[in-house]
């Protein structure tokens, strides 16, 4: 998670070793354990959006609600769209969520152990341009009047290990010292992306400094090939960033998305987190706009009515003035009439609570909050409580994750329905295992969240996508917000989707938005 600065601060030393991948064996059978382990999915509006895939037939409508704006999509995005309406004094607006929770990748849960995020954990400290994203840690507390940072809220350390022939290491770049070449490219690296970074081409927000690249089009594997990277150590460094941030391997991903990652960000002084991770910002924009947000509401249809838009939900039709698609993109081609065709692909993952009722033995460096397994297809886990204050954790809660980026997307989404709970459970037991060889009697429960479209997939080519430059330039009376449609899933994206889209909704109903917020062009917002 730290990646990119520990690229800067490289450090010496040497041993030998390959890297690779362990190959994950389809299991069938209940996991091993000395007791009856809990647990299951947990993913609920899975059947919901195969209703909406399979173009099941929807109620016809019973009431109509009349409503100036229609938020669909409660994550991130749509949130920020119906958090950056309310600030600009307007609050007759709907938001729609399909989930029966708000916070799409950015949704919790909670347990008598601890909350604990089901996907996005963490923010970067957010540099001078993400205005927006600063204005919110300032509402939230979390950035102080007086600049500092909130060190609750700061990573504490010991932030990231990893375990690598027989026992854990501090930093992910105990790795690169692992095979021959691996810190001197890692160094080389640097200078490239030192360089990327003074272009201002990379940026967060991505829409401030992105233009078209001759980077968008070629792999970011090729890129690595052509500029003669070829350390297993280094290479394994960039595939595990790529599954890490894009669900996808290098060859799947762009060059400027691979690039995007290291060059877009100044030196911060750490992630912010919080137990239940980004769903610490959910319950924030919930605790201000969670009155008129629906759950469990499907949109099933959008259609222009008049001037207008109708939505259909359910059994109910609302009639608004215009609407903000912050539901994923691929889903508007469905449902919103008129929408281009979107040949996005998205990348399906999985995550999984395991409640610990002690902690697991284990050797070398000592729990960290991110915590990675050299020998894995999947990410390693987060420690939920790893920000508590208390001097002594007995129990815990780690969520694990595995981006299914080894597969095709659609073939990784039909192992992601077929495979049952209790092989999941085992497969990720097993992995877990090498480095904690009593994990089995530790655990109390297993619950696993299927994402079948988790995140978008910056695949060579898409920043160039013709569908997707027609939603994020759409005229109205639908504004499309979802983080997608930037190609970097991100929340930074998605409050810039959002907060774009309810800009333009202001801008169409002749609203006012808040008072002169600096953008980073140095324009005022509006
Ligand atoms: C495993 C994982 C880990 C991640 N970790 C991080 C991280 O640490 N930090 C980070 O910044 N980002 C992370 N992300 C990226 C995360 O996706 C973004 O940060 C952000 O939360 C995306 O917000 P969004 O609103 O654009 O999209 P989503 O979260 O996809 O929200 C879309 C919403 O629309 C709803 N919806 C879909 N269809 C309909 C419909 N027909 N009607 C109504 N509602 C509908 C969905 O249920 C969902 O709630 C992670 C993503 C994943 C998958």
């Amino acid at each position: 998670m730290k990646r990119r600065d520990f690229l800067v601060g490289l450090g010496a030393a040497a041993s030998t070793a390959a890297t690779g991948g362990l190959s994950a064996a389809i299991v069938g059978c209940a996991p091993k354990t000395d007791r009856a382990l809990g647990g299951g999915f947990v993913d609920d509006g899975g059947a919901r959006g195969h209703r909406l895939r399979d173009r099941m037939p929807m109620p016809a409508p019973r009431r109509t609600v009349r409503v100036p704006v229609v938020v669909i999509g409660g994550g991130m995005a749509g949130l920020s769209a119906a958090w950056w309406l309310q600030r600009a004094g307007m609050r007759d607006f709907v938001v729609l969520e399909l989930e029966d929770h708000a916070g799409g990748n950015a949704r919790w849960g909670e347990n008598e152990v601890s909350r604990y995020p089901w996907a996005a954990h963490y923010v970067p400290v957010p540099g001078p341009r993400a205005v927006h994203v600063r204005e919110l840690f300032a509402e939230m507390g979390v950035l102080r009047p007086d600049g500092s940072w909130d060190e609750r809220m700061l990573c504490f350390a010991p932030q990231e290990r990893v375990f690598a022939q027989g026992r854990w290491r501090e930093g992910l770049e105990a790795t690169l010292a692992l095979s021959s070449g691996g810190v001197e490219e890692a160094k080389r690296f640097r200078g490239h992306v030192d360089r990327f970074h003074a272009s201002g081409e990379f940026t967060i927000p991505s829409a401030l400094g992105r233009r078209p690249s001759p980077l968008d089009a070629l792999p970011f594997g090729e890129w690595l090939r052509r500029e003669g990277f070829r350390s297993p150590a280094f290479l394994w460094y960039m595939e595990y960033g790529c599954r890490d941030d894009y669900g996808a391997l290098p060859a799947d991903t762009s060059a400027w998305a691979g690039i995007h990652y290291h060059a877009s960000r100044d030196a911060d002084p750490g992630p912010l987190t919080w137990p239940e991770g980004n769903g610490h910002i959910t319950r924030h924009l919930l605790s201000r706009v969670g009155d008129r947000v629906h759950t469990g509401a499907p949109v099933h249809r959008v259609e222009r009515a008049g001037p207008g838009v109708r939505v259909l939900a359910g059994d109910t039709e609302y009639l608004a003035d215009a609407a903000v698609w912050a539901a994923p993109s691929f889903l508007a081609s469905r449902l919103v009439e008129g929408a281009p065709a979107v040949d996005f692909t998205y990348s399906p993952w999985l995550t999984a609570n395991l409640t610990l009722d002690r902690l697991p033995r284990e050797s070398g460096f000592p729990l960290s909050w991110d915590n990675v397994l050299l020998h894995s297809q999947a990410l390693g886990y987060v420690d939920a409580t790893h920000q508590s204050i208390a001097t002594r954790e007995d129990r815990s809660v780690w969520t694990y994750y595995w981006a299914l980026a080894h597969q095709p997307p659609r073939q990784a989404r039909e192992t992601l329905l077929r495979r049952p709970w209790g092989a999941w459970a085992e497969l990720i037991l097993a992995d877990l295992e090498r480095a904690h060889p009593d994990i089995r009697r530790c655990v109390s429960r297993v619950d696993v969240m299927r994402m079948g479209h988790a995140m978008v997939r910056p695949t060579p080519g898409f920043l160039a996508s013709p569908a997707r430059a027609a939603l994020a330039s759409a005229a109205g009376p639908v504004f499309y917000a979802h983080s997608d449609l930037s190609g970097l899933s991100l929340f930074e994206e998605a409050q810039h989707g959002g907060i774009t889209a309810a800009e333009r909704v202001l801008a169409r109903l002749g609203g006012r938005s808040p008072a002169a917020v600096p953008t980073a062009q140095g324009a005022t917002a509006r």
